[in-house]
């Protein structure tokens, strides 16, 4: 399985990264070796010193495709859940810089939480998500802010790589991400559901 991550995808987050507003969306990728489920510690690595939460909606494929377009995109999804892209903030500042890809600084061992997945359902409210870091609201969004919605990065994913069931795609966070340091406490809301919780140890 691949997992999909998509950069810059809210306004309001990319402004606070001082980053353009891309023409096309920003795609990266993650191994599945970066996943962590059933709300498995996170630990804190050596090489960074700024890890940084990233809250996103995550879509779960459910068939294989390839130039999928934006009408029929609903097909090959069933399932959304909340996630966290971690984030070394200092290496990728550094490779940013340099011109150099982002992989250490993002797709490194769970790198890439998930929490439970519910039936997607079409609304047209959108669907809002939060997370909480030691019982505060640090993060809110909803799907209707992003600038490339989930169809639409389907169609342009597929252009270049096949889906498959079960591939994932983080959809991009939204303004208030910040720093974890070892202790903190973080939950994932789907609407009000909680879907995760992840410890930094
Ligand atoms: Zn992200």
């Amino acid at each position: 399985m691949k997992i999909f991550c998509i950069g810059r995808n809210y306004s309001e987050h990319a402004k606070e990264l001082n980053n353009e507003v891309p023409e096309n969306p920003v795609v990266f990728m993650k191994p599945a070796t970066a996943l962590l489920k059933d709300n498995q510690p996170f630990f804190y690595p050596e090489w960074t010193k700024d890890l940084h939460y990233e809250t996103e909606l995550v879509y779960r494929i459910c068939k294989q495709g390839k130039y999928i377009k934006e009408k029929f995109a609903p097909k090959y999804y069933d399932k959304v859940s909340v996630g966290i892209d971690f984030t070394a903030r200092d290496l990728q500042s550094y490779q940013k810089t340099k011109g150099l890809p982002w992989e250490i600084a993002k797709a490194f061992d769970n790198s890439a939480v998930i929490g439970t997945f519910s039936d997607f359902t079409e609304k047209s409210e959108g669907i809002n998500f939060s997370l909480k870091k030691n019982q505060e609201q640090v993060q809110i969004g909803n799907s209707n802010q992003m600038m490339y919605p989930i169809n639409k990065l389907i169609e342009y994913v597929s252009q270049f790589f096949t889906l498959q069931v079960g591939d994932l795609i983080y959809t991009g966070t939204p303004a208030g991400v910040g720093p974890v340091k070892i202790g903190d406490k973080l939950e994932g809301f789907l609407e009000n559901e909680r879907v995760f919780v992840c410890t930094i140890s």
